[in-house]
C-alpha cells in the first residue's frame, strides 16, 4: 500500500520503519529535518509539506504529540487532500473528544478513520511490537488492522470511534496510580526492616501482585531488569505519564466520574515533572517518597 507518516519521532520514526519492512511505499513528513533524515535512511519517501505526502495514498497515519496538532494536521492538510476513500489511522495519544472530533469531521467528507493509540515505548515501536487499541467503525476496524500488524504484536478493537484513547487513559491512569502505590509500599516494607527481595518474592505471589512490581519493578536491583536498574533512565518518561493523568483527569471530569486515586497521582507526577524530573522514567518517583 501507498502510506503516508506524519509525525516520525521518537515512537513514529521506529513505526514508519517497520512499515517499510512490511513491504509498504511510505511517504513521510514531520517538522523536524532530524526527524524526515532518519527516515529517509529507514527508506520513506520524506516530502516538504502534508499536502504533498499524503497525495495518492491509501492510507495516512499520524503519531504527533497532542490533540491540537492532530486536529490542525487533519483539519488543515489532510482532509480534502488525501483521495477520497483513504483510511485515516492516528496513534496519538491524545483526548478522546478531540479523537471523535477529527473522525467525524474525516467520515463527513467521504474518509474512514480510526484512532489507535499504543501501549509499549521506544523500543516496542522500533522492535514492531506495540499493542494498538483501537476505536472506530468495524469497517473501519478490518481495514485499519493488517496496517496496524505491522507495528505492533497486537491490535485489539475497543469499539466506537474514541474508545481506542477511552482504553489508553483508563489504562495509564491504573498504571501510574499502581507504580505509586508500589513504590511507596516499597518504602514501607524498608522502613519496616524487610529485605526487599525478600518482600518482593512474597508480594508477587500474594494479592498485592501487579505488573509496577513483577515487570517493573522501580527497586533497583529487584525482580526483572527495569529502568530502576538503568538509573532511571529511558523507558517511559514520567512527562508523558503527567500527559496522560492529565487527559485521564480530563476525561473523568467530562463525564463526572470520581478519580481520587487517579488525582493524587496526577498531582504527585505533576510535582515530579515540575522538579526538574519528567525525563526520568515514571517509576523514578520512589525517589520522592
Ligand atoms: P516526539 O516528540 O518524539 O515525536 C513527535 C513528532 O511529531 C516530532 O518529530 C515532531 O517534530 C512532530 N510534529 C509535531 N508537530 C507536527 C506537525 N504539525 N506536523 C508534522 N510533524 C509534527 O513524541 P513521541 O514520543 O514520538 O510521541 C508521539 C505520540 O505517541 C504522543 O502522542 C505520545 O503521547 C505517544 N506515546 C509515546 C510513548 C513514548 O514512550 N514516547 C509511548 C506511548 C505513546
Amino acid at each position: 500500500m501507498k502510506i503516508a507518516f506524519i509525525g516520525l519521532g521518537n515512537m513514529g520514526g521506529g513505526m514508519a520503519a517497520n512499515l517499510v519492512k512490511a513491504g509498504h511505499e511510505v511517504s513521510a513528513f514531520d517538522l523536524s529535518p532530524e526527524a524526515l533524515a532518519r527516515a529517509k535512511e529507514n527508506g520513506c519517501a520524506v516530502f516538504g509539506t502534508v499536502q504533498e505526502a499524503v497525495t495518492g495514498v491509501d492510507a495516512v497515519v499520524s503519531m504527533l504529540p497532542n490533540g491540537a496538532i492532530v486536529d490542525t494536521v487533519y483539519g488543515a492538510d489532510v482532509i480534502g487532500q488525501a483521495p477520497q476513500g483513504a483510511l485515516f489511522l492516528d496513534c496519538s495519544t491524545i483526548d478522546v473528544d478531540t479523537a471523535r472530533k477529527v473522525t467525524t469531521a474525516a467520515e463527513a467528507a467521504g474518509y474512514a478513520m480510526v484512532d489507535a493509540p499504543v501501549s509499549g515505548g521506544i523500543a516496542a515501536a522500533n522492535g514492531g511490537t506495540l499493542t494498538f487499541m483501537v476505536g472506530g467503525t468495524d469497517d473501519a476496524f478490518v481495514r485499519a488492522e493488517p496496517i496496524l500488524a505491522a507495528m505492533g504484536k497486537a491490535v485489539i478493537y475497543a469499539g466506537t470511534s474514541g474508545a481506542g484513547q477511552a482504553a489508553k487513559i483508563c489504562n495509564n491512569m491504573l498504571l501510574g496510580a499502581s507504580m505509586i502505590a508500589t513504590c511507596e509500599t516499597f518504602r514501607l516494607a524498608e522502613k519496616l526492616g524487610l529485605d526487599l527481595q525478600t518482600f518482593y518474592d512474597i508480594s508477587s505471589k500474594a494479592s498485592g501482585q501487579n505488573w509496577s512490581m513483577t515487570s517493573y519493578c522501580p527497586v533497583p536491583g529487584v525482580g526483572p531488569q527495569s529502568p530502576a536498574d538503568n538509573g532511571y533512565q529511558g523507558g517511559f518518561a514520567a512527562a508523558l505519564m503527567l500527559k496522560d493523568l492529565k487527559l485521564a483527569m480530563e476525561a473523568a471530569d467530562s463525564v463526572d466520574a470520581e478519580v481520587p486515586m487517579g488525582e493524587k497521582a496526577a498531582s504527585l507526577y505533576e510535582a515530579f515533572a515540575q522538579n526538574g524530573s519528567g525525563g526520568m522514567d515514571f517509576s523514578a518517583i520512589i525517589k520522592t517518597l
